[in-house]
């Protein structure tokens, strides 16, 4: 059979008038970047990255046309490197995807060999883009707090944003690790979805903030994975216990951070920042070895909605709006 010259995607682009419009499109495969190896993606996911990437946010789109998508699941196409093979079933989640080049809701992406991860056995791939790169961070997350470490009879783990994709699976991460896990979340309606998860203790957004300009609260959390940033972030580290671990990935709520260093200095709390896009390949796949047995949540298949590429403009409107439960799937068999 020839090979295909063309690929199906979601294309951003900048109008004349300087307007971003975005939609389903067909791009010459030979406008791929660069790289070792060619991928047939079956699946990629949406995140919040993703949904800035779709409006042009120039935080992540560098050039335009652009196509989105951090993450990629599928099989190797063509390879001129000899770790993989033609057929063989890989991932590839951050570095410059979907930012620097173009990305997972396409048909095809061509990357360096140095990105691409085997599928672990026992993930299929479809549920490696239920994780995606949300799940990678979650899964780094709880790394960290496993290595400070915290342990699970050290008390409650708080999640915030805990509906969102990075939230919802920290709370399935965890409460598989035998952690009592407190999930606070602006949405009535995820209540259902994190008690699923494992969650212990379902409560709103604003029970874990303390407007007082106290520089530390009473001492709650063992440990906190926080995606949310500013005042959210401030406040829960401000009422971490002693010696308590807290992770930082998130700015939805805010990129400042209000605080003084005494939970630092008289509670020994230590505050992790995660950043998944240039996690080590090592790391990456130990962590990805995690996820596919160990650690998989026990309701997986409660987190993942599917859609094509059509269905991407309705998802992305809402993670942008913080209306997002749970992770979106993108298929593009
Ligand atoms: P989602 O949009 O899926 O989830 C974010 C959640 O945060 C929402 O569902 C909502 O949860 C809550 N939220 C939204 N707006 C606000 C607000 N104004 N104040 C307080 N809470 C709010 O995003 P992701 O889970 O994909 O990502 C979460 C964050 O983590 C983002 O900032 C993203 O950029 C970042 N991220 C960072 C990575 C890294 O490597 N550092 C990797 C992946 C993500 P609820 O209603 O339950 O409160």
């Amino acid at each position: 059979m020839a090979s295909p010259t063309q690929m199906q995607c979601y294309l951003v682009n900048r109008g004349a008038d300087g307007a971003i419009e975005a939609g389903v499109a067909r791009m010459p495969l030979d406008q791929l970047p660069a790289g070792d190896v060619l991928i047939r993606v079956e699946f990629s996911s949406l995140n919040y990255k993703d949904a800035l990437a779709a409006t042009g946010h120039p935080g992540v789109v560098k050039q335009f046309p652009h196509i989105p998508g951090v993450d990629a699941a599928g099989k190797v196409a063509e390879s001129g490197d000899s770790r993989f093979r033609k057929g063989d079933k890989v991932l590839v989640t951050g570095y410059g995807l979907g930012a620097d080049r173009w990305g997972g809701f396409a048909d095809y992406i061509r990357v360096p060999a140095d990105w691409v991860v085997p599928l672990p056995a026992h993930l299929d791939l479809r549920d490696s883009m239920v994780y995606g790169t949300a799940g990678f961070t979650a899964a780094q997350s709880l790394d960290a707090i496993i290595r400070h470490p915290v342990n699970p009879d050290d008390g409650p783990v708080v999640v915030t944003g805990a509906s969102g994709g990075v939230g919802c699976l920290a709370v399935g991460l965890l409460s598989r690790a035998g952690y009592e896990v407190v999930a606070s979340t602006g949405k009535k309606d995820a209540h259902g979805m994190l008690k699923g998860l494992g969650a212990e203790k379902v409560v709103g957004r604003d029970d874990v903030i303390d407007d007082t300009d106290k520089p530390l609260s009473k001492a709650r959390w063992a440990a906190a994975v926080d995606t949310v940033g500013g005042n959210t972030l401030a406040s829960i580290i401000r009422a971490t216990s002693r010696g308590g671990c807290v992770t930082a990935c998130g700015l939805v709520g805010g990129v400042e951070l209000p605080l003084t260093v005494y939970p630092f200095i008289l509670r020994g709390v230590t505050l992790v920042g995660i950043d998944s896009a240039e996690c080590p390949q090592e790391t990456r796949r130990r962590l990805w070895q995690e996820l596919a047995r160990d650690w998989r949540p026990k309701e997986l298949y409660r987190v993942g909605r599917t859609v094509e590429l059509d269905g991407l403009p309705k998802r992305i409107d809402e993670i942008l709006a913080g209306r997002a439960i749970g992770r979106t799937v993108v298929e593009l068999v």
